[in-house]
């Protein structure tokens, strides 16, 4: 007899880079209780342009040991700034309002995706001395450029605000939104804590939650967190993106 299908809970740590050192670490500390290191660090190579993760220095050893732990690390763009002027006007708005102009990988084109994706899987390959387990677009938005770079790269694993797939494979493996929180401005804050307390007692089958190092700056944000993780954690087991393969 076969067991059930167990539902599953998806943490990721977004935007690890030397920039938010510090608030990863408060980050792991909150979520540690609930999914111990079962969970995904978004990494970002070189943020804005001034954080470089540099091989050989103390934050990559820190990576490589995270990614020795069983963290599951994924390429997370390479400068998570969006520094290009938009020829949709549609893309424009989407990129200035929705992102504050993180959207990097929304206006690349296919050869310019291809070429960060590429640099920035070797260097954190080169860092951990394990494969990337994928790749997430900052700010969850791929233009269609960035969508063909990621299938030429034989990307196991990606994911957007509604999905997981798989670009290798060329198929869906979750669908439903990412919990998750905004600090930027006061309406965002309250907004995302109604929709995290909500959302958490949704019947998908699996959950996915991801955090962004401002968010250990706001005490009601650090609440709902641990609350959601809770309330996330009856009936659920903490799992890895990389059992949606199987
Ligand atoms: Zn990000």
């Amino acid at each position: 007899m076969t067991a059930p299908a167990q539902r599953l809970v998806l943490a990721s740590v977004h935007d690890v880079s030397p920039r938010f050192e510090g608030e990863v670490d408060r980050l792991l500390d909150l979520l540690a209780p609930h999914v111990g290191s079962r969970l995904a660090m978004l990494v970002v190579p070189n943020h804005w342009g001034t954080a470089p993760i540099v091989p050989g220095s103390p934050f990559a050893t820190r990576l490589r040991r995270w990614a020795d732990s069983g963290i599951e690390m994924f390429l997370h763009g390479f400068h998570h700034r969006d520094d290009r002027r938009h020829e949709r006007r549609s893309d424009r708005l989407r990129a200035q309002f929705m992102t504050a102009s993180e959207g990097e990988f929304l206006g690349l084109d296919r050869r310019e995706a291809a070429d960060l994706i590429s640099e920035g899987r070797a260097l954190v390959e080169g860092v951990t001395g394990r494969a990337i387990d994928g790749f997430v677009a900052p700010a969850w938005l791929y233009g269609e450029g960035a969508l063909a770079a990621l299938g030429d790269a034989d990307i196991k694993l990606a994911e957007d605000h509604w999905r997981v797939w798989s670009p290798a494979e060329q198929r869906t493996l979750a669908r439903g939104p990412v919990i998750t929180w905004a600090s930027r401005t006061r309406a965002r804050l309250a907004s995302s804590l109604a929709a995290a307390a909500l959302l958490r007692h949704a019947p998908l089958s699996v959950l996915r939650i991801g955090v962004h190092p401002p968010d250990c700056r706001h005490q009601a944000l650090v609440r709902s967190i641990d609350r959601t993780f809770a309330a996330a954690g009856r009936g659920r087991r903490a799992g890895a993106y990389r059992d949606l393969l199987n």
